[in-house]
């Protein structure tokens, strides 16, 4: 093998992974480096998201839904189940079939568009020099015309409670317990903290969730945010905000936590706990003191709005790197990045990155917040529309939440669009869609929407920022 590559990637997880083989597709020498094993001790491509993040949550997400849904409410709809049973264990093993099946296939498609796997350690040196340690056997040096660093994040860890993997567990533990925790413990009421502690409440966890924050989920819509607070509390998720976390104690098989609200001193005895307090970028051992690249004062490695780090023929992508630590938003970077390489001239619109968070009723948005609006002295124009009406919703017996659209009171452009409700990972595509293409809320309305869909929520809560919904009164009539 050739130890020299018009472009080496360090990191294969999605950011990695679609930069390496987009460099392939474009006819570059492209080798991979990345580090990560799977459970049975082989490599594993596709970092955080395949092996320990996205896929894994959910399908023990899927997994949990379906339980709960037969348990609470098949009923409503005449079907009886007697004898519904949990193996967790199954469950489990289900999720690392997933896992290993998804895995496999980066290693088939590395294979496939002829990108060179290179399974162990990589660090930048100067001048795209790169040190290659194997997991087994010598290492050596490659060099490359184009390094991509893509080296991910790791979950931030808080002296109170400290990661022992048996009773505190971060997100990754928190994926691999073999029976319910009766108590379960969930520092961090963010993303991680919602979806992983609606996992096990559906399987029958008590779920406290401790959070520092008075407000829930500020960085969402806060009209949605309010009313997925009380459906999350319905559902048993025993959400405490303005909490701190003084400590964790490990006494006979449990964990005694002892945190402070306003209201003074409390404690908490839990069977597990899981700490979720948000994620770091990883950069340990990446770079040489002489590699060029530099820091910014977060620990994010530095890169300007093309992802060009301070090294010349440097580039960095995904979670290391400034903005939402989202798979599809390093998946973007990585792949603007090798066509960049190659010559062409794409940019990523990082104002248009969807987030979603893959609870029961599901939240998803793209672009701005009233909240945001209203501070920034923006005028718009709001339509919004339940589920509790939609035809479809109502057939599915799963009408919890709402859709809102948020338009540019002067030209009618959809500023944002915030989705509480059932499929709302799938309904905001068609509003990433529209603000990409700079769509008006007028012309969502014009657009013709399949009935019966939930999509028709977007339709009329577009139909509703001028007051032409038709199933709903609208308080502005035109
Ligand atoms: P990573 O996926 O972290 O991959 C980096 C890879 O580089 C790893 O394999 C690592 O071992 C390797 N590496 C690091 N340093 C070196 C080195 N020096 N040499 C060789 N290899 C190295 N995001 C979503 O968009 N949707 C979701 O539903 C979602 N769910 C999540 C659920 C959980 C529980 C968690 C923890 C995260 C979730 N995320 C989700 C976030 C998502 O996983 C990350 O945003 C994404 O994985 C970041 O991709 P990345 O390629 O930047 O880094
Ligand atoms: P997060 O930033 O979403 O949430 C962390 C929460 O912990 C925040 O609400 C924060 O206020 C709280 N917190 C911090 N310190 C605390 C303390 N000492 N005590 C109590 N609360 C504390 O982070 P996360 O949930 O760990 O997720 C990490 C990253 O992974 C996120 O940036 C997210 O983008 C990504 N992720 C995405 C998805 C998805 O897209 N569906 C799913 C999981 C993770």
């Amino acid at each position: 093998m050739s130890d020299s590559f018009d472009v080496i990637v360090i990191g294969a997880g999605p950011a990695g992974y679609h930069a390496a083989i987009r460099a392939a597709q474009l006819g570059l020498n492209t080798a991979c480096i990345d580090k990560s094993l799977g459970k049975d001790g082989k490599p594993a491509y596709g970092g955080t998201c395949l092996n320990w993040g996205c896929i894994p949550s959910k399908a023990l997400l899927d997994a949990s839904h379906k339980y709960a849904e037969a348990r609470d409410h098949f009923a409503d709809v005449g079907i009886g189940v007697s004898g519904l049973s949990l193996d967790v264990p199954r469950m489990i093993a289900h999720k690392d079939q997933v896992v290993s099946k998804l895995t496999g296939g980066i290693a088939g498609l590395f294979k496939a568009n002829g990108v060179t796997g290179l399974p162990g350690t990589g660090k930048l040196l100067a001048n795209r020099q790169v040190e290659y340690r194997p997991h087994e056997g010598e290492g050596r040096m490659l060099q490359a015309a184009h390094v991509i660093l893509a080296p991910g994040s790791v979950p931030v860890s808080i002296p109170p409670a400290p990661i022992d993997d048996e009773l505190i567990v971060d997100s990754t533990g928190a994926l691999e317990f073999q029976s319910v925790p009766e108590r379960l413990g969930v520092i961090g009421a963010g993303v991680i903290g919602l979806e992983l502690g609606s996992v096990w409440n559906r399987l029958g966890s008590q779920v406290v969730v401790l959070e520092a924050l008075e407000d829930f989920l500020p960085m969402a819509d806060q009209r949605i945010a309010r009313d997925a607070l009380k459906l999350f509390q319905g559902q048993g998720l025993d959400i405490r905000l303005g909490t701190r976390v003084m400590g964790a104690k490990k006494k006979g098989g449990a964990v005694e936590v002892s945190y402070q609200d306003k209201e003074g001193d409390h404690s908490l005895t839990v069977d597990k706990l899981i700490v979720a307090v948000g994620r770091r970028p990883y950069t340990e051992g990446l770079l040489a003191p002489d590699s060029g690249v530099n820091l910014d004062e977060r620990g994010f490695l530095f890169v300007n709005d093309r992802c060009v780090t301070d090294a010349p023929g440097v580039y960095a992508v995904g979670d290391v790197v400034r903005g939402p630590m989202l798979a599809h938003k390093g998946m973007e970077e990585g792949i603007m990045v090798a066509e960049r390489i190659a010559g062409q001239k794409p940019l990523v619109n990082y104002d248009t990155v969807p987030s979603v968070i893959y609870t029961h009723p599901e939240i998803a948005w793209v672009g701005k917040t009233e909240q945001a609006l209203k501070a920034g002295g923006e005028a718009y124009n709001v339509g919004s529309f339940p589920f509790s009406v939609s035809g479809r919703a109502l057939a599915a017996n799963d009408t919890e939440g709402m859709v809102k659209v948020l338009a540019d009171a002067k030209t009618d452009r959809v500023l944002g669009v915030h989705v509480l409700g059932p499929q709302a990972s799938e309904l905001i595509a068609e509003a990433v869609i529209a603000m990409e293409f700079d769509a008006c809320a007028e012309d969502l309305g014009l657009i013709m929407f399949a009935h019966p869909t939930l999509s028709e929520a977007v339709h009329e809560a577009a139909l509703g920022v001028a007051g032409h919904a038709i199933h709903m009164v609208n308080r502005k009539r035109k």
